[in-house]
């Protein structure tokens, strides 16, 4: 029976959290849609690990000052009641996945151990090794798998959101495993589909499977998107893959070195060096890499990671994953070689607009938006590595409940007949379609406009030309003809709704980079390099109305901290 009362598009850390509340109530059914099987997740690549005020090695940590860090970090663009909210829920969170079996590292005294992370004024960042992601995944699986009132949907694909305008009712999905469509009804869906930094397919340290497509689908559904402009490049990707270090390298004490073989951050951060926020980190390394104190030119310049003083024996115990992956992917050992490194694309801070965070409610009734996919704000326009895993289980629990609550209210609304045959009409249709354009052609493309004109730095110019070429690409999309025309497994088809995803996604990325005329955390413009709190001390909303997108601005939420300068 395809009858619900809640359905979680997603089954990451937000969406598994989120379906283990809901499900608290036996007599509310559950199901949990993934388009890959839930284990393979992108939270499971999360090294570095969660933030959260236990004071553990410091007592004087405390949630207000995790929420100052936070603000700070966010460059003053976070709502600022929704990053107390989260900051005060977040140890109950960490205690929570103690009890449910997660295999924290510990301090000598069994007490749960935390590492220092950027931007952080005390070590709040609790880990597991540099796997952190991977069983805190794992374990949520494990506790949603014991609940008989959670049905899974594994290697779904959610095409689109069923609605009246108003309210939702339910959604429309494409089984990847026989090729068929089916609509699943619900009272409240919550959307859990993750982040779109694949967006840079040219370097990005995201699963090939981060393509935004629940964000897309909340933007053909006519949701506005929330401060879209916001993406935050990774400092430490290795030089040729765009693969990430863990920010744990440099919390554990790694330095970064240039050609010449000096510590710059020296120049950007004297206070933090290493552990600034990301923003600035990321562009102090581009800013020697233009200034000749790069290891090489242009797109395959580097500068180094250096983890060598921190010894085998802690590098083993605390960074294993990040050894591996130099070794494997790099061919270096950090334990005895330094590591190229160069930023990546790695999160994005926009998403779907949230009108309540504390029921990670969206403007449509009974749909939720939470994890990456959503914008609540509390990362504003630079996250703090450690708050995302934060920020989805806070608000995941919280979600869960509302949706919860919200779905023994109401009842399922009826699906009209149009409703009921047009996903399996839109793929009917893209199977037939025919057209000389290729796939792989427009996707790099996509990449290479992506990351040269909507990058780390940013102009006029470029994200007008952008803007543009998005658009035709979009165009181009129309014609690329689905070449397998199998029912199993056709990833082929799946490619192609993806890359529709990204295409629209970076589009509204362009447009909402080429409103903000002024630089604030990681949006750099370099035709307005300050930051600009009298014009742009907003939030931005970006719509779709028909083919056109329609732009607003929305207050910041500030109780406590007023914008002050941010230095490090
Ligand atoms: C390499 C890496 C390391 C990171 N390290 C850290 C860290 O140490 N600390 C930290 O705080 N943050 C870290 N982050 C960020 C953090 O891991 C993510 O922001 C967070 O895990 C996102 O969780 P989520 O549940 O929102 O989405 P995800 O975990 O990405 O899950 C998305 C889910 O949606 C499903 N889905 C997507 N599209 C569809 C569709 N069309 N149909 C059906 N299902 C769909 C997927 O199958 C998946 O189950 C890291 C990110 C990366 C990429």
């Amino acid at each position: 029976m395809n009858y619900y009362d809640v359905v979680v598009v997603g089954a990451g850390g937000a969406g598994l959290r989120a379906a283990i509340e809901a499900s608290l109530d036996p007599t509310i059914r559950v199901a949990v849609v993934s388009k890959v099987y839930p284990t393979r997740s992108h939270t499971g690549a999360a090294q570095g690990g969660i933030n959260a005020a236990l004071g553990n090695v410091i007592p004087d940590d405390s949630p207000d000052s995790h929420a100052f860090d936070t603000i700070k970090g966010s460059d003053f663009l976070a709502d600022q009641e929704a990053v107390f909210f989260m900051c005060e829920n977040a140890p109950e969170i960490i205690y929570e996945l103690d009890r449910w079996g997660v295999p924290f590292s510990r301090l000598p005294d069994g007490r749960i151990a935390q590492r220092p992370f950027g931007g952080a004024s005390f070590p709040r960042t609790v880990f597991s090794a540099d796997r952190t992601g991977h069983v805190i995944l794992h374990t949520l699986f494990e506790q949603a798998l014991a609940r008989e009132n959670i049905h899974f949907y594994n290697e779904y694909f959610l095409l689109d959101i069923i609605h009246d305008g108003n309210r939702v009712k339910g959604v429309a999905l494409y089984d990847i495993k026989n090729g068929e469509v089916v609509n699943l009804r619900a009272k409240a869906v919550i959307l859990a589909t993750g982040g779109f930094a694949r967006i840079y397919w040219k370097r990005s340290t995201n699963a090939i499977g981060n393509t935004g497509d629940g964000v897309a689908a909340a933007l053909r559904a006519g949701l506005s998107l929330k401060d879209m402009e916001f993406i935050q490049f990774h400092p430490t990707g290795l030089a040729k893959t765009g693969i990430l270090l863990s920010e744990a390298c440099r919390g554990e004490g790694g330095y970064l070195l240039n050609a010449l073989g000096e510590r710059f951050m020296q120049r950007y951060a004297p206070e933090k060096m290493e552990l600034a926020p990301r923003d600035m980190v990321s562009r102090a390394i581009e800013y020697e890499i233009r200034e000749g104190r790069g290891v090489g030119e242009g797109t395959s310049a580097y500068v180094y990671l250096d983890l060598r003083h921190l010894g085998e024996e802690k590098i083993k115990e605390r960074l294993p994953q990040v050894r591996q992956l130099a070794i494997d992917f790099e061919g270096v050992d950090p334990v005895k070689d330094l590591v190229p490194i160069r930023p990546t694309a790695h999160y994005c801070m926009g998403g779907i607009h949230v009108v309540n965070y504390r029921t990670s409610g969206t403007e449509l009734e009974g749909l939720y938006a939470v994890g990456e996919c959503a914008c609540v704000s509390v990362h504003g326009a630079n996250r703090l590595g450690g708050n995302s895993l934060t920020e989805i289980l806070v608000f995941g629990k919280f979600c869960g409940i509302a949706a919860r609550e919200y779905a023994k209210q109401v009842d399922w609304l009826p699906l009209t007949e149009g409703e009921e045959r047009r996903a399996q009409e839109f793929i009917e249709g893209l199977m037939k379609r025919e057209g000389t354009e290729k796939l792989a052609e427009v996707r790099k493309r996509m990449g290479d406009i992506t990351w040269e004109k909507v990058g780390i730095f940013r102009d006029e110019k470029s994200l007008k030309s952008a803007y543009e070429e998005l658009g035709e690409l979009l165009e181009r999309w129309e014609r690329i003809p689905v070449v397998d025309k199998s029912k199993v497994f056709n990833t082929n088809l799946v490619e192609l709704l993806e890359l529709r995803n990204m295409l629209e996604l970076a589009r509204v990325v362009a447009f909402s980079a080429l409103h903000r005329k002024e630089s604030r955390g990681g949006h750099m413009r370099e035709d307005y390099p300050n930051r600009d709190d009298k014009n742009f001390l907003k939030h931005t909303l970006v719509r779709k109305v028909g083919d056109r997108l329609e732009l607003e601005y929305i207050p910041v939420n500030i109780v406590k901290y007023e914008p002050a300068q941010r230095s490090y």
